[in-house]
């Protein structure tokens, strides 16, 4: 694929223009390139999408900010919520564009081309679709590392069982649709930036049903929901971190007369786990060892994702030394790899000494082993810690 374009660029625009000009911009792109006027040229068809684009970034001040932070870089990953997707970065289909920008043409836009507006898909994607839900998740280490299910109950508006999410009471609660005479939409010749051309558009009435409710539902007043709750079983991967937002399609509220179901957005919080601190993937403990083991070496226990583990210390480890426990930490979200555990060891100096360990360490003190420290030793010191903390 070729390298992405500067969005300005795309626009023809200065990078400090403002949101009409960006508009104005777009619009003149949007004619030139249009494939009612270009039929069949693909390339006028890449530069339409990539006009789309420019000004879905350009025209969003929080998208425009990151944009210019960070370029292109700044529009995928991270800044769409990990699953969330969204536009940023996988490009526009001509569908996404019409129901996206079909108001900056006053409504004409989405309407006249029939090879692209896809019938009642997109129409009922935009005027009858329930509301997202967003609920939080609290994940413990060991759920985060082997992957999970979890149940749910949500509340949230459910089809009404009654009348099955129409509204009507019954088959003999509709009539057809007097407005559109039952077809759903409703067809205008006007004049338009591309001539004199007809024009559809969602039924008003009906709101692209073809069909209004005479006699309504007298559970759910008309509306074919009522309040309820379902359990939602989540798979939740391998690897998630905070703040990843999970999306579950169609498990949102219902929407009204039927139509198609909003999301459940799912966000993942970690439990806070005190003896291991996750920094990416790799899980960092805080080793105390005594001073006798630091000078004589010996096994420690420390803890894991799963329980505990045996290390061995070295004789002569000194404070500041990084253990690594290869593979142990966290699988990365993307299936590739394992963090480690970083065990950072400290030393426990006792404060207080009995008049007997006192005349020992006195003692010690006299040995060749014991005298003044070399600074290149405590050099090492700083240098470990300086890089681990990078
Ligand atoms: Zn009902
Ligand atoms: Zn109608």
């Amino acid at each position: 694929m070729a390298e992405k374009r500067d969005y300005y660029e795309v626009l023809g625009v200065e990078r400090n223009a403002n949101a009409d000009e960006i508009k104005k911009a777009y619009r003149k792109a949007a004619i030139k390139y249009h494939p009612d006027k270009n039929p069949g040229d693909k390339e006028a068809e890449e530069k339409f999408k990539e006009a789309a684009e420019a000004y879905d970034v350009l025209s969003n001040p929080e998208k425009r900010a990151r944009y210019d932070q960070f370029g292109h870089a700044g529009m995928s990953g991270a800044a769409g919520g990990g699953y969330g997707g969204g536009f940023s970065g996988g490009g526009f289909s001509m569908e996404d564009i019409f129901s996206q920008f079909g108001d900056i043409f006053g409504g004409h836009f989405g309407g006249g081309f029939s090879g692209f507006s896809g019938g009642g898909r997109s129409r009922s994607r935009s005027t009858n679709r329930g509301t997202d839900i967003r609920v939080k998740v609290k994940l413990t280490l060991a759920e985060i590392a082997a992957g999970t299910t979890k149940k749910l109950r949500i509340t949230k508006n459910i089809a009404c069982d009654k009348c099955g999410g129409t509204g009507a009471n019954g088959a003999n609660g509709y009539s057809t649709c007097s407005t559109c005479n039952g077809t759903g939409v409703v067809t205008r010749v006007e004049n338009t930036f591309f001539g004199r051309m007809q024009t559809q558009s969602v039924c008003p009435a009906c709101g692209g049903t073809g069909k209004v409710i005479t006699s309504p539902c007298d559970k759910c007043n008309g509306e074919g929901t009522v309040k309820g709750s379902e359990v939602v079983e989540i798979k939740i991967p391998a690897g998630v971190g905070e703040g990843m937002v999970l999306t579950v399609a169609g498990k949102g509220n219902a929407a009204r007369h039927g139509g198609v179901n909003g999301d459940l957005l799912v966000v993942v919080e970690e439990e806070r786990n005190p003896q291991l601190v996750r920094d990416g993937d790799d899980l960092i403990h805080n080793l105390n060892i005594t001073v006798t083991t630091a000078l004589l070496g010996g096994e420690v226990e420390v803890p894991t994702i799963e329980g505990k583990a045996k290390i061995k210390i070295a004789p002569g480890t000194h404070a500041g030394k990084v253990l690594r426990l290869r593979g142990k930490g966290l699988p990365s979200v993307n299936g590739y790899g394992h963090g480690d555990i970083l065990v950072v060891v400290d030393i426990t100096i006792p404060s207080k000494l009995t008049a007997e360990e006192r005349r020992l360490v006195e003692q010690l003190a006299q040995q060749p082993s014991f005298q003044a420290a070399e600074k290149v030793e405590n050099q090492n010191i700083f240098e470990r810690m300086k890089s681990f903390f990078r």
